[in-house]
């Protein structure tokens, strides 16, 4: 290959989106460019020795190319958002959402889904948190490898995104994240580490932000050493979208591949080769590790794709699966209810669900089935009055403020539709001919921005209002109220949920969502989710509030992607290793709900927790049978947290190290699981040693639903164990004054 066409194949094709030359695009689009109109990008290959150009696009909730502007508009399924995916806990179903969704891109012609999201939720305002599994890099790395196990089962690759620590929106093209090695070991990098050794995916993208000082895109040692060597990675990283700055760097780095891609890369490649700055060997690694992952795709193969995926079939999927991330919060003998019985269904986002966040993890559904239409066709009658009130208000609210396309939302992000205002006389009708109410609450966020406190994570004054008169007029009848929350992140729930009986946390359910919401309200599925995020009391709470979003330095401006204003900026993580439960658990701050927590239908009873040894050598069993005592049928997640000796290195009350579904279990039905522990399992990172190092005393193992235990056990460990000894790198500059459970215990 000349220099020419391996740098071609390292810097993409540009983007081709009618209108917005910038991005790279060519006059004429390119042939692969226009395979899938909008997509997010190609990968040139080499016509001369038969390389095909291949095609990436978004995104993590639903096959996604970018529509405005292009003259085809592609419909796809929007999969229920990667939270509720984790909040099923259950990896055969999230391989099962994986492998159907893999085979629909593939089936519109795509040869890598830029997805899954993987990062952490660190705080509860992260306005891309939905694209996210979890604050726990164990339940992160578990369902990222499931889902990607189930995609690349197709013979199609993924990008998982972003590598890493790219916890928030604010500043997000500049921000450089300040952490210790120990947080970015446990927390920021565990998932990751966990997700190749499991999936191995074909790519990963490199993020945004820095870390201590570099730009992710530019980190050797994060790149080559950690991903790579450490972990022994085999694929291909790519760059997100315009990210990176110093494109020789990002080459040295091993970030193969430069995305979008614009000439001005190419040109400075190619100098850099010329002066000698840049040796061409590394030009040629990179290559070679794009060329094997080419070797695998679709493209290559010669695979016939049919334009036409299964999306009625794979909207079935997404039904069942929103089903099982769904968490009951509370339930005082309200829920399930019986169909045929009446609902005064109210909240705008009763009558136009929000399916799915916004930005590149967006999705262009055919349709989506709002509550409204759900609870009809599950067989409830539905107040005609609020449906007059809403659907009106709606219309007319929509046609004030047009849709915008994806690049104007971000540069000035539309306010949602305002709650609308329910007089208390339509209220008082309803709790008059209505058998139970529902409130539906909605929140969006996405791409480009972090969500804020008030009227945000805090109801607004109109929200609390509805709840209160909703309760007030229902409650005076005898009658129920039921909130269901269509959000994709924790919101203030405290004030207000002793006024109603029930609350359903149904995420952002996909395009099913109504149909899916109305399975679990009327008991035909009983609901399995348990949250994989922490609800805190009050956002005061937050361990990470006070560095969220962190910093921005006003008198460093730099361009954003789309040329907004954006400044040089930086986030501190003090919080340290004490991210979500980690720090509501051992800090004794009690949360509004648990990490863990979810109700259900039905009760569960766990039998004796056997160890296999009360000591430690290499390995050991834990072994539990699970029962269900209840007498509706049910599925319980089974979870297992660990208390380490705290005597040396401050650490975490108890950290979950292994989690099962059950199956679907009958009345008196019961499931025995047994959990292998590692001595990895056992170990914390020392950054004196740089060693993931089990301390020897005695560990507490305990099993349960959150970390409210239904059985434990203990073993011993004699001697300390250095479970493996990895590179001193990614440290930060100075000093961090880290968040301390013990004050005299060192880091
Ligand atoms: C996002 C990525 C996405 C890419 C291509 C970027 O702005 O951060 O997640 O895959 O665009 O659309």
């Amino acid at each position: 290959m000349t220099l020419e066409e391996k740098v071609n194949l390292i810097v993409g094709g540009g983007m081709n989106v009618p209108g917005l030359p910038m991005f790279g695009a060519n006059a004429e689009p390119s042939a692969a460019q226009k395979r899938v109109l909008g997509a997010g990008g190609t990968i040139v290959g080499v016509q001369r020795l038969g390389i095909p150009s291949l095609v990436v696009c978004d995104g993590p909730a639903g096959f996604h190319p970018f529509n405005s502007g292009q003259s085809r508009v592609y419909y796809a399924t929007a999969w229920p958002i990667g939270t509720l995916l984790a909040s099923s806990w259950d990896t055969t179903l999230v391989r099962k959402v994986g492998t159907a969704f893999g085979k629909e891109v593939k089936e519109y012609g795509i040869d890598i889904l830029l997805a899954p999201g993987m990062n952490i939720h660190r705080n509860p305002l992260g306005g891309r948190n939905f694209e996210y599994f979890s604050e726990d890099p164990v339940v992160t790395g578990n369902i990222a490898a499931a889902v990607i196990n189930g995609i690349q089962s197709n013979g199609v690759g993924v990008s998982a995104k972003h590598f890493f620590a790219n916890n928030q929106e604010t500043s997000r093209n500049t921000l450089n994240t300040i952490a210790s090695e120990r947080a970015l070991r446990e927390i920021y990098l565990r998932g990751w580490e966990i997700m190749v050794k499991r999936s191995n995916p074909w790519t990963i993208m490199s993020s945004y932000n820095l870390v201590n000082g570099s730009y992710t895109a530019e980190s050797p040692e994060l790149i080559t050493t950690i991903l790579r060597k450490e972990w022994g990675y085999k694929g291909f990283v790519m760059s997100d979208w315009f990210g990176g700055k110093d494109v020789v760097r990002m080459v040295k780095a091993g970030n193969n591949l430069m995305m979008p891609g614009l000439p001005p890369q190419k040109q400075t490649i190619i100098d850099a080769v010329n002066a000698g700055q840049l040796d061409v060997k590394i030009i040629d690694q990179n290559v070679a590790d794009i060329l094997s992952i080419i070797l695998l795709s679709p493209t290559f193969k010669g695979y016939k794709y049919s334009d036409s995926p299964d999306l009625k079939k794979n909207a079935q999927l997404s039904r069942e699966a929103a089903t099982e991330g769904m968490i009951l919060l509370k339930n005082s003998n309200a829920l399930p209810i019986a169909t045929g019985s009446s609902v005064a269904l109210v909240g705008n986002n009763g009558y136009e669900l929000i399916a799915g966040g916004t930005g590149s993890g967006e999705v262009t559904k055919m349709y989506t089935v709002p509550l409204s239409d759900g609870l009809f066709h599950a067989g409830f009658a539905t107040n005609p009055e609020l449906y007059s009130a809403y659907t009106k208000y709606l219309e007319e609210e929509t046609i004030k403020h047009p849709k915008k396309s994806m690049f104007e939302e971000f540069m000035s992000p539309s306010k949602p539709i305002e709650e609308y205002t329910l007089g208390t006389d339509l209220i008082a009708k309803a709790a008059n001919v209505n058998d139970h109410a529902i409130i539906c609450i909605g929140r969006n966020a996405g791409e480009g921005s972090d969500r804020k406190i008030e009227g945000n994570y805090n109801l607004t004054e109109i929200e609390k209002l509805l709840i209160k008169n909703m309760a007030d007029a229902f409650h005076a009848k005898g009658k129920k109220v039921i909130v269901v929350l269509n959000i994709a992140g924790p919101i203030e729930i405290i004030s207000w949920r002793d006024n109603v009986d029930a609350i359903l946390l149904a995420w952002q359910p996909g395009l099913e969502g109504g149909n899916a919401i109305a399975d679990v309200l009327s008991g035909k599925v009983n609901p399995s989710g348990k949250l994989a995020t922490t609800f805190p009391a009050s956002y005061a709470d937050e361990p990470t509030g006070k560095n969220f979003p962190g910093k921005e330095f006003k008198d460093k401006p730099v361009p954003g992607m789309f040329g907004q204003p954006m400044f040089e900026s930086e986030v501190t993580y003090e919080e340290g290793v004490y991210v979500g439960y980690r720090y509501y658990s051992t800090f004794g701050v009690k949360p509004a709900y648990e990490f863990g927590y979810g109700l259900s239908y039905t009760d569960f009873t766990y039998g004796d927790l056997k160890l296999s040894s009360p000591t430690f050598s290499d390995k050991l069993t834990a072994t539990i049978t699970v029962t269900n005592s209840g007498k509706t049928a049910g599925k319980e997640v089974v979870q297992l947290y660990i208390s380490a000796p705290n005597n040396k290195l401050d650490k975490p009350s108890s950290e979950l190290k292994a989690f099962a579904k059950t199956q679907l279990l009958k009345p008196g039905e019961s499931q025995t699981f047994t959990f292998t522990l590692t001595a990895r399992d056992l170990a914390s990172y020392q950054t004196k040693t740089t060693s993931w190092v089990a301390d020897a005393g005695t560990y507490t193992v305990k099993i349960g639903t959150s970390q409210t235990s239904k059985q434990t056990g203990s073993f011993k460990l004699a001697k300390d164990i250095i479970v493996e000894k990895v590179n001193k790198v990614l440290t930060p500059k100075a000093a961090i004054n880290e968040l301390v459970s013990k004050p005299a215990a060192k880091k």
